[in-house]
């Protein structure tokens, strides 16, 4: 049947097998307990939902919409104390070691009851995400610690991720569009450290955290060959919170702008440099991208999660509508066209959770954490309490030795191949899901009309926050070329990307 040719050398050919059905090797190779944690894990969201989100949920936006400034401690606070905020957080850095497969399940449950208090727990993890990226592991060992102690203590520690500028959203998420963003935030290397002077806005939960992870540049004329990561602290000198926007939804979760004047960061809080690039297998342009990479790879798919959450909410609001109103002498659950079009938006909730979930085996088993993945550790780490782990992990994860190992494992030893199918994979989820969700809000709303919305304004809600997932962590239009980018490239070697 083969002669002359392999199996493996066909479905080597475009498109690879690898890269269109990972979920594939992910069944053989993923630890069986996983499948038990999802479990859980959605267990909780939904009894969080049900206790927390849906009861707050209309309260807490009608409270934004009337004071945009009014930051949402309470409700931090017990995000803080059901854990969400160390959950995710590997065992050996103090956190609860929940496997990252877990976590956009659970963001689509939470989101299907509030997007903005959805995001105000996960966005927690684009700014871990951001301080993973670098691999400097004694930075990331103090803050988690710190993430860990405010869940023990009650007083909540968030950690913030600081991308976007007045005049880079989009552009500051692709090295290639770096060089010609309009990035403004400088870092100049100074005596003991760096002097960083610019500004940050739609920095989500950036009023409620205490650390908060920036990217800057050396060079303003080379952003993309000078990127820069730090990890800066409430209180340091020159830092400060600017305005709140005035978000059109999601106003749960509160999004900030964030300035720098002058500000002093001392080395010890640099995660990332260029200097700490020297000697990685990468240019500092293609360690830019892997950074990059890393954090979208593990938080677009959040976001496609986020959509399929709002697709399921504007479903069950159209289908409780349809249960409880009569038409022409019938339920309007009981009409053919009715049944129909709820049928398709069943459908669209679970094309949208297919991208994720497919995402998430693509990152399980490429991205930056598939390692906490490979049987024997997860397996170790799960049957080791974390206070045995305590006793060891602080001291070795201070050493210099430590970074630089796993530098080399994560970052040096990544493929490009393997980190162009989760990166691409990611923006496929990111932009599918987003679009599906607006579509089942679309349909929600024409579908229930004038009287539907105004019963308890949930459907109009729903629609407002998810118009702003399809620009959160880049365009939509962005995320389209990033797919072709990193998947269909291949296809199509003498395409020009990036070039209007
Ligand atoms: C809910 C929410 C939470 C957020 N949280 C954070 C956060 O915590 N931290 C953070 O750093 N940022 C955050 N952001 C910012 C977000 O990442 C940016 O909004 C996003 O990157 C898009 O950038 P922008 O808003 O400047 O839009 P732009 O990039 O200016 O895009 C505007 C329009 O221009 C088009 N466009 C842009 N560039 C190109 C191009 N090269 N070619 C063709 N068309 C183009 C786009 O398609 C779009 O239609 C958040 C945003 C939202 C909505």
């Amino acid at each position: 049947m083969f002669e002359g040719i392999t199996a493996s050398t066909l479905l080597d050919r475009d498109p690879r097998l690898e890269d269109v059905m990972c979920s594939l090797d992910s069944v053989g190779k993923m630890p069986h307990a996983l499948s038990g944690e999802i479990r859980e894990a959605v267990a909780m969201a939904r009894r969080f939902n049900e206790t927390v989100a849906r009861p707050y949920a209309l309260e807490l936006d009608r409270k934004m919409q009337e004071d945009p400034t009014y930051l949402p401690w309470d409700l931090v606070r017990e995000a803080n104390r059901w854990g969400f905020y160390s959950g995710w957080i590997p065992k050996i850095f103090g956190g609860k070691g929940w496997n990252l497969g877990t976590m956009i399940p659970v963001v689509e449950e939470l989101c299907s009851e509030c997007a903005g208090i959805a995001n105000l727990i996960g966005v927690q993890y684009f700014g871990i995400s951001i301080l993973f990226a670098g691999w400097n592991v004694r930075i990331i060992d103090k803050i988690c610690r710190e993430v860990v102690e405010g869940e023990r203590n009650g007083e909540p520690c968030l950690v913030s991720g600081l991308v976007t500028e007045p005049g880079a959203g989009t552009d500051a998420e692709e090295v290639e569009l770096l060089s010609k963003a309009n990035v403004k935030c400088l870092a100049r290397k100074v005596d003991g450290g760096y002097v960083v002077n610019g500004t940050k806005v739609f920095i989500s939960n950036g009023h409620v955290s205490t650390w908060h992870m920036l990217i800057a540049y050396e060079d303003l004329s080379r952003p993309e060959e000078t990127m820069i990561l730090f990890a800066v602290k409430n209180g340091m000198q020159g830092f400060s919170f600017g305005r709140m926007e005035k978000k059109m939804g999601q106003k749960g979760c509160p999004a900030s702008e964030m300035v720098f004047e002058d500000c002093f960061i001392p080395d010890e809080n640099v995660c990332m440099s260029t200097e700490q690039m020297k000697g990685m297998r990468r240019s500092a342009k293609e360690t830019g991208m892997q950074l990059i990479d890393f954090v979208v790879s593990l938080t677009r798919p959040g976001v496609g999660a986020m959509g399929a959450g709002v697709a399921r909410g504007a479903f069950q609001e159209a289908l409780a509508f349809a249960r409880e109103t009569v038409v022409d002498g019938k339920l309007l659950v009981d009409h053919e066209w009715a049944q129909c079009l709820l049928a398709q938006m069943y459908a669209n909730v679970a094309l949208a959770r297919l991208t994720y979930m497919e995402c998430s085996h693509v990152t399980g088993l490429y991205g930056m954490a598939s390692l906490l993945n490979i049987r024997p550790l997860y397996y170790y780490l799960r049957a080791t309490p974390t206070s045995m782990l305590d006793r060891i992990m602080p001291a070795v994860n201070k050493l210099d030795a430590t970074t630089k190992t796993y530098r080399k494992l994560i970052m040096d030893m990544q493929k490009d191949e393997d980190a162009m199918r989760a990166s691409g994979w990611a923006s496929l989820s990111k932009f599918a899901a987003t679009d599906l969700g607006i579509k089942n809000c679309h349909l929600a709303v024409e579908f229930m009309g004038q009287a539907g919305i105004r019963q308890d304004r949930r459907a109009e809600k729903i629609l407002r926050d998810a118009k702003l997932l399809q620009i959160y962590e880049g365009t939509n239009q962005l995320n389209r070329l990033n797919l072709f980018k990193c998947l269909i490239g291949r296809c199509a070697p003498e395409a020009r990307l990036f070039e209007e």
